[in-house]
């Protein structure tokens, strides 16, 4: 009953495969580590370093591991990234989780949870923002997450194969226990922008628009500890198991913050009071997005347990303050 983590060397994945493993279960990881870092794999885990779109090796780990369950995390998520390398972003995202899901079906592999996005739904008119509302992404990303969850739907209708795709909202944090953490060179997510400028490793943080129409003029996002993403993954992959029918679910608090907030946040977890300079607006942002999120509490019986975004930034922090001996040593 081997389940296959797809990026499982990147941020959100090697939470997920920390987590499967405390649950019992056997793991194989494909990454590619592009992004991902083989110090972030348990040596409890099997890592396979190869990409998401070779199918021959695809079909080689499910028929030597007995894999039965997917969960694809690999992918580009950076959404300024994608305006500038749209092609490049649908052939990661979109082409190869293609690959993958053939040779699933394929295979016979039945359950497969993907990590979708709110990007999906561009900006929205009203927030929060529920499953059922329309989908109109504003970003290359966006739009290459939507055309899998549209592949998922016709492959689901088609064969036996069903699948939950989670709409993330903005995801950080680190694990409370510090054994990983958002460790990409180069960030570019607040959370993880302010913890560095708190720690003097950059020496201001730019805040990407002031005159968007919220009460602050900077942009409101809904951010999501990973380990409550993990767990709404387990969840997800329970339901799978017991028969359960495809689904769509925000991943989401329903609790929306400001840069500024944010900022202060970090500030005040960190006790540093670092340079904030205000700066022309990012492309592809939205203005405010916040998840409904009472689908998957109903539904999954999904309950936040870190929803305070001091916990949050505290534990970015501290994961930040305690990473770099890693740094090098993918
Ligand atoms: N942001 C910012 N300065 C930074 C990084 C991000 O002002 O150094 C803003 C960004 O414009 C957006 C919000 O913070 O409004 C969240 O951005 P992030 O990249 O963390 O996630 P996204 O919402 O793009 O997935």
């Amino acid at each position: 009953m081997t389940v296959l983590v797809t990026g499982g060397a990147g941020y959100i994945g090697s939470h997920m495969v920390l987590k499967l493993l405390d649950s019992g279960e056997s793991v194989v990881i494909l990454d590619n580590l592009s992004t991902g870092f083989r110090w972030a794999v348990p040596t409890s885990a099997t890592l396979v370093v190869g990409d998401v779109g070779d199918q021959e090796l695809l079909r080689s780990i499910v028929r030597k591991l007995g894999v039965k369950a997917i969960i694809h995390f690999a992918g580009s998520i950076v959404v300024p990234e994608s305006v500038a390398d749209p092609l490049g972003y649908y052939h990661n995202n979109t082409v190869k989780s293609r690959a993958l899901m053939e040779v699933a079906v394929e295979m016979g592999i039945e359950q497969f949870i993907f990590s979708s996005t709110a990007a999906v739904y561009g900006n929205p008119s009203e927030v929060p923002v529920s499953e059922d509302a329309e989908l109109k992404p504003m970003s290359p990303y966006g739009s290459s997450k939507l055309m899998t969850e549209i592949m998922l739907a016709d492959a689901a209708r088609a064969h036996n194969f069903r699948y939950v795709a989670l709409r993330y909202f903005n995801v950080a944090g680190a694990d409370p226990q510090g054994r990983t953490g958002q460790s990409t060179p180069n960030a570019t997510h607040l959370i993880k922008v302010a913890c560095e400028a708190a720690l003097g490793k950059r020496p201001c943080i730019e805040v990407f628009g002031t005159d968007y129409p919220t009460e602050d003029g900077t942009c409101i996002r809904d951010y999501i500890h990973v380990t409550d993403l993990v767990r709404a993954h387990m969840a997800a992959l329970r339901h799978l198991r017991d028969g359960g029918d495809s689904e769509i679910f925000n991943c989401g608090y329903s609790k929306g913050f400001s840069v500024l907030q944010v900022i202060d946040a970090v500030k005040r977890v960190s006790g540093a009071d670092f340079e904030v300079r205000n700066a022309p607006r990012r492309a592809g942002d939205p203005a405010a997005i916040v998840a409904a999120s009472d689908k998957i509490r109903v539904r999954l019986g999904w309950r936040p347990e870190l929803d305070k975004l001091e916990t949050i930034a505290a534990q970015a922090l501290a994961w930040e303050t305690h990473m770099p001996q890693f740094k090098h040593a993918s």
